[in-house]
C-alpha cells in the first residue's frame, strides 16, 4: 500500500461513516458536512516531517552522510509512537505511509497512542558495530527535541533491534540528565528496562491473530447466513470452516512463512508447536533461499541455526550439518506454493500485480507492514482469499511496547507470561470486533473493516476534543 492509497481508504471510510445516519446522529446537515471535511483534512495530512542528515566516519576513515527521518502523523489518540527502521529502501513517502499506518494500528487496538515512524537510509549489514552505534547516537542527537516519553516514543522496526534501542536510550539519557529516559524508547533489552516477551511479541501476535480467526472465531460460529450477493464472504467463510474442520479431523494445515527474522521465525515456531491447531510447516524463506519439504521442516533446528548465524542454511552442506531435510529453492518460491496458509513476514510489496495470480494459499497473514500492494490486495480479495492485514496481525509488538512504557514509568516490571497474556487478550478483543463486523455486516475487506474501526475512533476523539468545528 502506498501513501495515497492509504489516504484513499481513510477518505472512503469517512464517507461510509458520513453516510451512516446511526453514526453521530446529532451531527446533521451542514454541520455534519463540515465535521467530516475537517476530520478528512486532519486524518489525511501529517503533523510533522523531520528530515536530517547523519554524518558518520566509516571504519576505513571515509565520512559519509546519510538521510534520516522521523515523521509524526498525528497524536489525536495519545503520544506519537512507532518504530525506526534501518533499510536502504527507506524514503520519505514510505516512512510517512508507515506513520499513518501506525496511527491506524494504535487506534484499532485502542492503545493510547498516535502514530509516527522513523527511518535511516542504510543497510545494517554493511555497517560495523561501531558504525551502527555512531549512527544510532547521532539519530538521537538530531531528533531529540521531538522525542520523549510524553512526546514521541520510538521502538525497533525492520533492521533495528534492542541493542539499537539501548544505544539510543543511553544517548537520550546523556543529553537529558534527570529526565525519565527509560520511557523514551521501547523494545529495549530487559536489563535496560525492556519488557519481557517484547522480542517475541510481534511474531506471537501474528500467529495468534490467525489462530484466533481459524480456531476461536470460526470454531464458535454455527449459523452465519449469506445472501446471493455475498459470494466473497460466503466462499471465505467456507474455506475457513473447512480448514478448521479438517484440522479437527486430524489433517494438518500446510503453512509457508516468508521471512525468518524476528517475526517469521517466531510465528513459524508457534505454528510448529501449537497443539490446538496442528500444522505442517512446509516452507520458510529468507532473503536468499526458500527451504521446502512437503513432509514438514524441523523449525526448532532452523531457529537455533538462525540465532547463531543470522540466516537460514543456504547450502546442502549447511542443511546436512544441522540434520534438516529440505530442498533449496529460489527465495520467491515461498510465495506461490500450494499451501493453506502463507505468513508474510519479510518486507513490503512482496505480492504485487506481477505475482498475485500465482498465489495459491487461501489465507494470507501480514506479519510485515504492507507486504501486499493495493492491486494485489483487491485481486486476492475478489478471489475470496482471506487476508489478515498488517495493522491487525502485527500489532503484538506495539501492544507489548505499551506495557514496557507503562512499567518504565512506575518501575514495576511485568513477567514474560504477564506481557504475553495481556497481548493475547488484547489481540483476541481486536480480532473479535474486526471479524464479527466483517462477516456480520459483509464489509468490503478485512483491511477496510480495520480502517473503519480506527477512523471511527479517531473521528470520535476529534469530535470530543472539539477539533471539528
Ligand atoms: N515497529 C513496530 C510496528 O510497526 C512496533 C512499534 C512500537 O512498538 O512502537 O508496529
Amino acid at each position: 500500500m502506498k501513501l495515497m492509497q492509504t489516504q484513499g481508504i481513510i477518505k472512503q471510510m469517512l464517507q461510509t461513516l458520513q453516510d451512516d445516519e446511526t453514526f453521530f446522529p446529532k451531527l446533521k446537515g451542514e454541520q455534519r458536512e463540515k465535521a467530516f471535511e475537517s476530520s478528512q483534512e486532519i486524518l489525511t495530512t501529517t503533523d510533522k516531517v523531520i528530515k536530517s542528515y547523519i554524518r558518520v566516519s566509516k571504519d576505513d576513515g571515509r565520512i559519509i552522510r546519510i538521510p534520516a527521518y522521523r515523521i509524526q502523523h498525528n497524536n489525536i489518540a495519545g503520544f506519537y509512537k512507532g518504530g525506526i527502521r534501518y533499510s536502504e529502501l527507506v524514503n520519505e513517502e514510505e516512512v510517512e505511509n508507515l506513520a499513518v499506518l501506525m496511527t491506524l494500528k494504535n487506534a484499532l487496538h485502542d492503545l493510547p497512542y498516535g502514530g509516527a515512524k522513523g527511518g535511516v537510509v542504510l543497510n545494517p549489514k554493511d555497517y560495523s558495530e561501531r558504525e551502527l552505534n555512531l549512527v544510532s547516537k547521532k539519530y538521537v542527537q538530531r531528533f531529540v527535541p521531538d522525542i520523549g516519553p510524553t512526546q514521541d516514543i520510538p521502538a525497533p522496526d525492520m533492521g533495528t533491534n534492542e541493542q539499537i534501542m539501548d544505544w539510543m536510550v543511553g544517548e537520550y539519557k546523556t543529553i537529558n540528565p534527570g529526565k525519565n529516559y527509560l520511557g523514551a524508547f521501547t523494545g529495549k533489552s530487559i536489563e535496560n528496562g525492556g519488557a519481557r516477551g517484547r522480542r517475541e511479541a510481534t511474531g506471537k501476535g501474528t500467529f495468534y491473530s490467525y489462530f484466533w480467526l481459524v480456531h476461536q472465531w470460526i470454531g464458535k460460529q454455527n449459523n452465519l447466513t449469506f445472501h446471493d450477493t455475498d459470494k466473497v464472504h460466503s466462499k471465505q467463510y467456507e474455506k475457513l470452516t473447512s480448514l478448521y474442520s479438517r484440522n479437527v479431523r486430524g489433517e494438518l494445515i500446510s503453512l509457508a512463512v516468508q521471512g525468518f527474522g524476528n517475526v517469521g521465525s517466531v510465528a513459524a515456531l508457534e505454528a510448529y508447536r501449537n497443539e490446538e491447531l496442528r500444522h505442517c510447516v512446509v516452507a520458510v524463506s529468507d532473503n536468499k533461499v526458500t527451504l521446502y519439504n512437503e513432509k514438514g521442516i524441523d523449525i526448532p533446528k532452523l531457529v537455533a541455526y538462525q540465532s547463531e548465524t543470522g540466516h537460514l542454511p543456504h547450502s546442502r552442506e549447511e542443511l546436512v550439518s544441522i540434520g534438516v531435510e529440505a530442498e533449496i529453492r529460489g527465495r520467491e518460491d515461498v510465495l506461490i506454493l500450494d499451501v493453506d496458509v502463507l505468513i508474510l513476514a519479510a518486507t513490503e510489496r512482496q505480492i504485487t500485480e506481477q505475482n498475485m495470480k500465482e498465489v495459491r494459499a487461501d489465507l494470507l497473514v501480514e506479519g510485515a507492514n504492507s507486504p501486499i500492494d493495493a492491486a494485489a490486495d483487491h485481486y486476492l480479495n475478489q478471489e475470496s482469499k482471506v487476508i489478515i492485514p498488517d495493522i491487525l496481525a502485527n500489532a503484538g509488538g506495539v501492544m507489548v511496547s505499551y506495557l514496557e512504557w507503562k512499567q518504565d514509568r512506575v518501575t514495576e516490571f511485568y513477567s514474560a507470561e504477564e506481557s504475553l497474556r495481556e497481548m493475547s487478550r488484547q489481540m483476541a478483543d481486536s480480532c473479535e470486533k474486526v471479524f464479527s463486523e466483517y462477516f456480520d455486516r459483509k464489509r468490503d475487506g478485512i483491511r477496510q473493516t480495520c480502517f473503519l474501526y480506527s477512523t471511527k475512533r479517531l473521528f470520535t476523539l476529534l469530535y470530543k476534543q472539539g477539533k471539528l468545528f
